[in-house]
């Protein structure tokens, strides 16, 4: 029992060192999150009592599945009496507390990356470099179907195409919209891949949620913070993309209210930054990669279209990417670039795309990882 009031006692709030990022000292207003770690025998039966205590003491359980363990993080005002409890608890191992500011998207709470799983079968996150491609915009039936086919072909194992854009003109093209819903649907059906398609107003995660399999969030909405609870309370991945002037934590930060709304399947998204430079359209920030692997178990992917913004820009930032160690990319392209209604100049023609993903091959063995 001393051991135990030790554990307890060390949870306490004035012993909290500093957050992760000394900016980010903890907030007297900021909820307190412990992690259950769970024995590596601990069975079905005893993982669902644990859920249950935990709800019954008041608090919000959050199972983060590993490959190897799985951890709770227990959200909540906790009094020592409390925690107490949960860590006499049969199948409990110990109870940490969770120091840095992003705590559930954090290393902290779980030191294994975490592997996103798509129908396909596919994932990402795993050994496997995921490659996601086709056209920004789906403007059609046939230039989306055509697009999708050959993508597949070249070997992406997921594809994009948004019928929401976020566009800065409001005089330029918005997609298709609502229109645009079975022609998702259609695509998925009949090339057999994945969808990703961009989500950008909370009322219509409801529309997409039946035909997508990973809903976007675009980089001028990595802040709307309804948008992030909406799509948390989903159970679809949600990839998210950093905003133009986003700092990783920014970052981790959005993806925490995803996590802490239920969902915990998160793909981060590195797709360039604002910078002072005009001769790309944002600056590529490679380091995010490994800054990013580092402090999250979240899968790390990169546009090196919309980092890049002109073609030929876009196969060296792709090995760049791979060399640092991304989970995966996520690339435009378009049956006939020239004809795109939108970023045509940064769109690969599905020949150049399949060069590139034969490029790619070596790049991803030399990070010990395939494609
Ligand atoms: C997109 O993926 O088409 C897009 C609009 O990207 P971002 O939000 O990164 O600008
Ligand atoms: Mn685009």
């Amino acid at each position: 029992m001393e051991i135990l009031r030790r554990q307890v006692r060390c949870l306490l709030p004035q012993e909290e060192p500093g957050g992760h990022l000394a900016k980010n000292a903890p907030n007297r207003h900021r909820r307190r999150i412990v992690v259950i770690i769970l024995q590596s025998d601990t069975t079905k039966l005893q993982y669902n009592s644990i859920i249950a205590k935990v709800e019954e003491l008041g608090f919000t359980p959050h199972p983060i599945v590993g490959v190897e363990k799985t951890v709770i993080a227990v959200i909540g005002d906790k009094t020592p009496d409390k925690i107490e409890i949960l860590a006499s608890m049969v199948g409990v191992d110990r109870i940490v507390p969770i120091m840095e500011p992003f705590k559930l998207a954090g290393k902290e709470v779980m030191a294994e990356p975490t592997i996103i799983e798509l129908p396909g079968p596919t994932y990402i996150g795993g050994e496997r470099v995921a490659v996601g491609a086709g056209p920004c915009a789906v403007e059609s039936r046939e230039q989306y179907l055509e697009t999708a086919r050959l993508c597949k072909a070249a070997g992406a194992v997921f594809l994009r195409g948004s019928i929401f854009k976020p566009r800065t003109s409001p005089h330029d093209f918005q997609g298709l919209r609502e229109d645009g819903v079975d022609l998702l649907q259609e695509a998925h059906e009949t090339v057999g891949l994945p969808i990703v398609t961009e989500v950008m107003d909370p009322e219509h995660v409801e529309l997409l949620d039946p035909v997508v399999d990973i809903f976007q969030i675009g980089a001028r909405n990595m802040q709307n913070f309804s948008l992030l609870t909406k799509v948390g309370r989903t159970s679809k991945p949600v990839l998210l993309k950093r905003g133009m002037s986003a700092t990783v934590e920014d970052l981790l930060m959005a993806a925490e209210y995803i996590i802490v709304a239920g969902n915990d399947q998160v793909v981060l998204c590195e797709r360039g930054i604002r910078t002072f430079e005009t001769a790309t359209r944002n600056t590529l920030d490679i380091s995010a990669v490994p800054v990013l692997k580092r402090l999250s178990h979240l899968p790390v992917i990169v546009d090196p279209s919309h980092a890049g913004g002109h073609r030929y820009l876009v196969p060296a930032l792709a090995k760049a990417a791979v060399a640092a160690g991304a989970d995966g990319l996520l690339i435009e392209v378009h049956r006939r670039p020239e004809e795109a209604l939108v970023d045509g100049p940064q769109a690969l023609s599905p020949d150049d795309f399949a060069q590139l993903m034969r490029e790619l091959k070596g790049f991803a063995q030399a990070a010990e990882r395939s494609l």
